[in-house]
């Protein structure tokens, strides 16, 4: 199985038990408890000397058949499934760092996930060192023998800034640091983290890989790249487990304490996702590179700004790490906050909604929505202007969603 290309092993992955009905799909385990045949049994499963299921919050089939599918087109030591992309960020985060240690970051965030950073975690004393990761002197001058971590999104949202992955990662690993990346825009099939020096991708399942928004998950995908013997929490952990350090912390701690699991429900959904994931990746990357082009063209749009497009500044660094799939996100500036809601209101295909690679074309404006909250520097520190919309390019034929883009400009 392991040269098959990516979209034949997702759908040819064998289960880890065969189905007593032979069934093509994982089917939902929608139960709680599993039964033991013997005290014995149940005491060696505890002991983990024997794999079984034994409580859905801890492991399921359905959501394991789905965890076991990641790894599949990864080559990770070890996926898992939960409940949302924030409950991956804040579980690996938590299990990484500590009180009184610091990861280093970009301002330049999904809006929640600062918000994570600078009030929940910032509460519980981890704190995050902010820099522009663009640059890599900013960095060293953060580093110090409490960093833990360099946390960073593989294509910003909403500013969609592109770093050179494996220059950061290479700066982190001659500190022992962890490289910790949000890898949403751009999942597996998109990127390949594990040939960048990506240690640990933490992502929103919610968006390219649900199919169409059906439901809301994340992942942790640990490459098994890190050595834990240099993390001083891990160093005893690490010579028991090696490479699965991390993942047996999880699972026996952290990701079980917390208890943010996936449901088998949501886990059936996001793998019956996952089998389409390429088609629908090339097409909406395809669909935003036409409509970027289109934009660039139109005299009421100020810019455009798509990672894909020859005349964006991470163009290079976005065809080495994504090639021609750097997402389906791109955002544009129209006049003033005002135009970009009499342009928005006037759409008729394209939906005014907050989330991303859902199958339908998708619009909003992230300064009074997503950022809402934060005062004006910050937002501008954080790269969200005022006059920025934002959309998110589903799969629906191009020329109808550029001619609806067409018209609303028009009727400016
Ligand atoms: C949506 C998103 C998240 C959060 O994911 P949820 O599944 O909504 O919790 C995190 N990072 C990025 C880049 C996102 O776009």
């Amino acid at each position: 199985m392991s040269d098959l290309k990516f979209i034949t092993k997702i759908l040819h992955h064998p289960f880890l038990k065969e189905d007593p009905h032979g069934s093509l799909h994982m089917p939902v385990y929608e139960n709680v408890a599993f039964e033991f045949k013997s005290a014995e049994e149940s005491e060696l499963a505890f002991q983990r000397k024997k794999p079984a299921h034994a409580y859905s919050r801890i492991t399921n089939p359905t959501v394991e058949a789905f965890e076991q599918q990641i790894k599949a087109v990864t080559d990770a030591v070890g996926v898992i499934a939960l409940s949302s992309g924030m409950a991956a960020i804040a579980n690996v985060l938590l299990a990484v760092a500590g009180q009184g240690d610091n990861i280093v970051s970009s301002k330049h965030l999904f809006g929640n996930t600062y918000s994570l950073l600078m009030s929940t975690l910032k509460d519980w004393g981890l704190e995050t060192r902010f820099t522009d990761l663009t640059r890599l002197d900013g960095i060293e001058k953060l580093i110090d023998d409490r960093t833990r971590a360099v946390f960073f999104e593989t294509v910003t949202n909403p500013q969609l800034e592109v770093v050179d992955i494996r220059a950061i990662a290479d700066l982190a690993h001659a500190r022992n640091l962890l490289v910790i990346a949000d890898t949403t825009l751009t999942p597996p099939y998109a990127f390949r983290s594990i040939d960048f020096g990506v240690d640990i991708d933490v992502l929103s399942s919610t968006k390219y890989i649900s199919g169409g928004a059906t439901t809301v998950g994340g992942l942790i995908i640990d490459n098994g790249t890190y050595d834990w013997r240099k993390h001083p929490q891990f160093a005893e952990d690490a010579r028991q487990f090696g490479p699965f350090t991390l993942i047996n912390r999880l699972r026996r701690k952290v990701y079980r304490n917390l208890g943010a699991c996936l449901s088998p429900h949501n886990a059936f959904m996001q793998s019956i996702g996952l089998e389409t994931l390429p088609l629908r990746i090339d097409v909406s990357c395809l669909n935003a590179l036409k409509i970027a082009k289109f934009l660039e063209n139109e005299r009421r749009v100020k810019s455009v700004n798509y990672p894909g497009l020859e005349t964006s500044k991470f163009f290079r660094i976005c065809q080495k790490q994504f090639g021609t799939r750097p997402g389906g996100l791109l955002t544009f500036d129209l006049d003033s906050k005002e135009e970009c809601f009499r342009f928005m209101n006037k759409l008729k295909i394209i939906r005014r909604a907050t989330n991303l690679n859902d199958n339908r074309t998708l619009i909003l404006h992230p300064a009074s929505t997503i950022f809402c909250e934060y005062a004006p520097a910050l937002k501008n520190e954080m790269g969200v202007r005022e006059t920025m919309i934002r959309l998110s390019v589903g799969i629906e034929a191009p020329e109808d969603i550029i001619a609806d883009i067409k018209s609303a400009l028009g009727e400016l």
